[in-house]
């Protein structure tokens, strides 16, 4: 065995979780980051995230690393160590992902070098926001706003607020040909996104 084939047998990684948001075109599902640009945001199926100074959108924008995630930094690809149950990102999608490479600890996550997914977990009703409530809801309940035609951005939403999603989507929707939105199963859409991705589906 080759030395190089012994390192890769050797590979460890970070367990941690994260927020995706989705969006769909007629190529298939790609999956961003929540805060970032959407180019420099992409997570590109089968191929792993590298960290970048200036990933994240900040004004002034980036530090300059040699190698990133720098020790007094913002940049990394960020995850937290728990699954983020008052999650306040919108358009949500959430899952495990394995960070590898540089990983720092902070306190309630990590910033690290090298990212992928390794499952999809839970959707993110933006609407359901009462503390007896909780946020996440299985792929097996969440719905999933989509353009029915065309490309546009994904709302994971749940049963009760889907109406009230849908309506909001056809509302922005105000482009010269007007995509049309529809509500469907999250656990259809999620499939899609891990065949694509080459991730499971945990539930
Ligand atoms: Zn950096
Ligand atoms: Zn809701």
């Amino acid at each position: 065995m080759s030395d190089e084939m012994e390192t890769l047998t050797k590979l460890e990684y970070l367990t941690a979780w994260r927020t995706w948001r989705v969006w769909m075109s007629e190529d298939g599902p790609t999956l961003h980051s929540v805060a970032t640009s959407a180019s420099l945001g992409t997570w590109t199926s089968c191929e792993a995230m590298e960290a970048r100074c200036g990933y994240l959108e900040m004004n002034p924008p980036a530090c300059a690393c040699n190698s990133c995630p720098g020790d007094n930094t913002l940049c990394g690809i960020y995850a937290y160590k728990e699954a983020p149950k008052t999650v306040q990102h919108e358009m949500g999608m959430v899952g495990q992902v394995a960070l590898w490479g540089t990983v720092i600890e902070h306190d309630v996550g990590f910033r690290g070098q090298y990212a992928y997914p390794l499952n999809f977990t839970h959707g993110h009703c933006p609407w359901c926001g009462s503390k007896s409530k909780p946020k996440l809801l299985t792929l097996k309940e969440v719905m999933v706003v989509a353009p029915e035609t065309g490309e546009g951005w994904l709302s994971w939403v749940c049963n009760k607020h889907a109406p009230k999603a849908l309506a909001q989507s056809n509302a922005l929707d105000s482009g010269l040909e007007p995509r049309g939105w529809v509500v469907k199963p999250g656990m259809e859409v999620v499939k899609v996104i891990a065949e694509m991705y080459q991730v499971e589906i945990k539930t």
